[in-house]
């Protein structure tokens, strides 16, 4: 047997010139393979893991969370995907063929559809006799399976179909962090990697000092960002700063709130910040003010700030398509943007179901890499 070293050597050989993923079976008493393979792969190389057949109620919550930092995907091998009429498009769009010739919907229905040597005539429609599509050559084949958004044509061999990326804009709180509140180092490790060929900037509703605070140590890596929920708008390649500032009638219509915070840049208020329930109703309703809930704390900007307004300021003021930005959130504060952007995840863990819903994607920055490739590398070679 190779060892997972010459495997690794292999994969970097052969990436140069063709699109492949590797994997693997995650044994629940052993998985110190499948971290130490994800470890040493290229961090744009897809691995996924299969649970072990017959063992998937054996993996432990830390188990499966690991397994999910390696492949964004394998909680799907532990779901139970029930067979009903018409779910899947195995028989059709794909068979499975043996050996001998004998077709077959998918390599676990064992009902016949002909056979190519005997050219006998195919049992369409096709019956399927399994209570579930319980492995990826099954469940990969059902129409809600929404596995064609992470690989496209290459979805029967998990080989991603990566988006081309120019700007990747990055909310902070829940996203980049871990559970005290910092940048994880995953983040760190692979923002680190992803901005050598994606201009990487922040869309978080902290103000900009507070969050390059928090992000010190990606602090080289990033473009700039949107901050405040857009009140702030930062590019340091361009030097451009705006500041998207509540009216001086909007200013004293929030003055009245009591134990408001405010938060102002050279004398120009950005962001107020005021418990939810001290907010008189017709604050909530003034059309000057955009009121962003976060958690019993009001963020209040101008109506004319936003992240979305934010992003789409920077895509201007650089030229990037929107075709080529990348969004990623993790809360109902994402949602709008990942609405908006066609390129987009929320994280794994994020509670929102609405964003994970819109989202094309459901990962983790440590993912990110799999699924998308940088324009910015190929630019600047021709330069
Ligand atoms: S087991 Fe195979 S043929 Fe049956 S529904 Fe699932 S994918 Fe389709």
């Amino acid at each position: 047997m190779v060892s997972i070293d010459e495997f690794v050597n292999k994969v970097n050989q052969l990436k140069a010139s063709i699109d492949l993923c590797a994997g693997i079976v995650a044994i629940p008493e052993d998985l110190q393979d499948v971290i130490e393979l994800r470890k040493k792969l290229p961090k744009d190389i897809y691995m996924w893991v299969n649970a072990k057949e017959k063992e998937k109620t054996r993996y432990t919550d830390p188990q499966i969370k690991s397994l999910i930092h390696a492949d964004p995907l394998f909680s799907r091998e532990l779901q139970k995907y029930r067979v009903q009429y018409g779910c899947c498009h195995a028989g059709t769009n794909n068979v499975f063929i043996r050996a001998n010739g004998d077709v077959f919907p998918c390599h676990i229905n064992k009902n016949r559809l002909f056979n190519i040597y005997t050219n006998s005539r195919p049992a369409l429609p096709f019956q399927c006799d399994k209570k579930f599509c319980d492995c990826y050559l099954a469940y990969s084949h059902r129409s809600d399976s929404g596995l064609d958004r992470y690989f496209g044509d290459g979805t029967p061999v998990r080989v991603p179909n990566k988006k081309q990326i120019e700007a990747l804009f990055l909310d902070v709180d829940g996203t980049i962090t871990d559970e005290s509140g910092n940048v994880s180092e995953k983040a760190i490790e692979h923002i680190s990697y992803l901005k050598d060929n994606i201009r990487v900037y922040l869309a978080t509703s902290l103000p900009f000092h507070i969050a390059m605070k928090k992000c010190n140590r990606i602090k080289n890596f990033i473009s700039g960002g949107v901050f405040a929920n857009g009140g702030q708008i930062v590019d340091f390649g361009l030097n451009y700063r705006q500041i998207v500032s509540l009216g001086k009638q909007a200013l004293e219509a929030v003055s009245d709130i009591p134990q408001i915070r405010i938060y102002q840049e050279n004398g120009l208020v950005y962001k107020a910040l005021a418990f939810k329930k001290l907010i008189p109703p017709h604050i909530k309703s003034d059309s000057r003010l955009k009121l962003t809930d976060e958690r019993g704390l009001v963020s209040i900007n101008s109506n004319e700030a936003g992240k979305l307004e934010g992003i789409l300021k920077i895509c201007l003021e650089n030229g990037f398509h929107e075709d080529k930005v990348f969004v990623m959130g993790n809360s109902q504060n994402d949602l709008e943007v990942i609405r908006y952007f066609k390129n987009s995840a929320a994280t794994i863990d994020s509670k929102c179901k609405a964003l994970k819903e819109q989202a094309g994607y459901s990962l983790n920055i440590e993912h990110l890499a799999m699924f998308v490739t940088g324009t910015l590398g190929a630019a600047r070679s021709t330069e």
